[in-house]
C-alpha cells in the first residue's frame, strides 16, 4: 500500500529523533551528555502546577471553545498588548495544542499550494517541513556575518510565488536576537510585497544582554504579522503543550476553524495551568531560570573559546551555534556528531538539521556539570581528530 507523497519522505524532527536515541543510549548503560534537545531542566512554575491540578480535581475537564478558553485568550491578549505595544482583543488569540501546533495552523491557514515561504537561516528543523505539509516550498536564505539575516538577500529571493516570510527571534539554533531595524525592514519588505510575516516569538523572554526582543506585532497597523509564542520554553512547560497564534481576526479565526476540524479544544488542564502563569506575567520561577541559563551560557561560550572554536554571540535562547567547519570531513555535520556520540558519547545536533552544515548546536538546558562534562569530551573529540 503507498503513502501519500506528504509523510513518504518526511521525517522524524531531527532533534526530537536524536534527545530519544541519547535516551535510548543512556538506558542500556553508556555515559552519554545530553545536549540535543532545547527543553528546560526546571518544572513549571508552581501556579501553573496549581492550577492544572485543580482543574482536574473539579471533574470538569470538557472539551471547550476550539479557539481556546475565554479566560486565557483575555489573559494573553492582556500579555500581549502590554509587551507588543499593541492593541490585541481575545478575537486574536488562538489557544493551540503547542507553538508547533500554532505554526502548522498559522501556515495551512495562509499558504496556497506551490506558495513559497522564505526562511532565514540558520532556522529551526521543523520550519522546512512545516511548510512542505502545507504544500508550499520552503526557500532558505543564507545569513551574512555569521549568523545576521540577510535583508538583501530575503529581498533577492522574493519572486511573483511568494506568500510569507517566516522569522525567528531569538533564534534557534544560533541565539541571535534581530536588531530592531531588522524587525523593521523585515515588515517593511512583507508589506511592501503583499506577504505574510509569521513570527515565532516562543523565546522571546530568554534575553540575557541588550535590548530585549522586538516583535514586528509592534510596528504592524496593517495586519501582516502572526505572532507565536506559548508555554513550553518560558515557563518549562514542555510537556503541557499548550501555545499560542495572535494576529488578524480573520487569519485566526480560520486557525480555530481548523483546529475544531482537526484537533478539536486544547487540552483543558494545560489551558488552566497556562491561564494561572500568564496571569502571574513573570513568575518567580522564571528569574530563577534565566540566571541559570545565563550562568550555564557564559560557561559554554568560555568553554568552546578555549577550544578555538568560533562561535556567534548568543544574545538569547539557550542555545550555542558553534563553526566546525575546519574538522569536518565530506559527511559534514552529520558525520562529525554521529562520530561525537559513538566515540565521546556526546549527544549534539548537527548544523546540517538547521540549514547550516559547517555548524553544531549544543542546547545548554542541562546543568553546568553536564557543561563541564560536555566540553571535555567536545575537547578531547577534536584533540583526536
Ligand atoms: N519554535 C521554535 C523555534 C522552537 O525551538 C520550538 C521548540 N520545540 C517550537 C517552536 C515549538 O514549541 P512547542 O513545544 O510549543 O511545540
Ligand atoms: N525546539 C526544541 C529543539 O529544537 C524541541 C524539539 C522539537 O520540538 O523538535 O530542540
Amino acid at each position: 500500500m503507498q503513502l501519500a507523497s506528504r509523510v513518504s519522505t518526511l521525517e522524524l524532527s531531527v532533534t526530537l529523533a536524536l534527545d530519544a536515541k541519547a535516551r535510548e543510549l543512556a538506558s542500556a548503560g553508556r555515559d552519554i551528555v545530553n545536549m540535543s534537545v532545547g527543553e528546560p531542566d526546571f518544572a513549571a512554575p508552581k501556579v501553573a502546577q496549581d492550577a492544572s491540578v485543580a482543574k482536574i480535581r473539579s471533574g470538569e475537564v470538557r472539551y471547550g471553545p476550539a479557539a481556546g478558553q475565554l479566560p486565557l485568550r483575555a489573559a494573553l491578549a492582556r500579555e500581549l498588548t502590554e509587551t507588543r505595544s499593541r492593541e490585541f482583543a481575545p478575537e486574536n488569540v488562538v489557544v493551540c495544542h503547542s507553538a508547533k501546533h500554532a505554526l502548522s495552523g498559522a501556515l495551512m491557514a495562509t499558504l496556497e499550494a506551490g506558495d513559497e515561504v522564505l526562511i532565514p537561516y540558520p532556522a529551526w528543523v521543523s520550519y522546512v517541513q512545516l511548510v512542505r505539509i502545507a504544500g508550499a516550498v520552503p526557500v532558505g536564505v543564507l545569513p551574512v556575518d555569521g549568523v545576521r539575516p540577510n535583508l538583501e538577500g530575503l529581498r533577492r529571493a522574493i519572486t511573483p510565488r511568494t506568500r510569507l516570510i517566516l522569522i525567528n527571534s531569538p533564534n534557534n539554533p544560533s541565539g541571535y536576537v534581530y536588531e530592531d531595524g531588522e524587525i523593521e525592514a523585515v515588515l517593511a519588505l512583507a508589506k511592501e510585497h503583499g506577504l505574510w510575516l509569521l513570527s515565532d516569538e516562543i523565546y522571546r523572554r530568554l534575553v540575557f544582554e541588550g535590548a530585549p526582543a522586538a516583535s514586528p506585532a509592534t510596528l504592524d497597523g496593517d495586519g501582516h504579522t502572526i505572532v507565536v509564542d506559548g508555554a513550553s520554553k518560558c515557563f518549562a512547560m514542555t510537556g503541557y503543550r499548550i501555545g499560542f497564534a495572535a494576529g488578524p481576526k480573520e487569519v485566526i479565526g480560520a486557525i480555530a476553524r481548523l483546529h475544531s476540524q482537526m484537533t478539536g479544544a486544547p487540552n483543558a488542564i494545560s489551558q488552566a495551568g497556562y491561564q494561572a502563569a500568564v496571569e502571574v506575567g513573570t513568575p518567580p520561577e522564571f528569574e530563577h531560570m534565566l540566571a541559570a541559563f545565563r550562568e550555564r551560557r557564559a560557561a559554554l561560550l568560555e568553554g568552546l573559546e578555549r577550544l578555538g572554536l568560533e562561535t556567534p554571540e548568543p544574545r538569547g535562547a539557550f542555545y550555542v551555534f558553534p563553526d566546525i567547519g575546519p574538522y569536518l570531513d565530506e559527511r559534514g555535520s552529520v558525520g562529525f556528531c554521529e562520530d561525537l556520540l559513538e566515540r565521546e558519547g556526546l549527544a549534539i545536533v548537527p548544523g546540517a538539521a538547521f540549514g547550516m552544515d559547517r555548524h553544531v548546536r549544543l542546547s545548554y538546558a542541562t546543568d553546568l556539570k553536564n557543561i563541564h562534562q560536555a566540553l571535555d569530551r567536545l575537547g578531547s573529540f577534536l584533540q583526536r581528530g
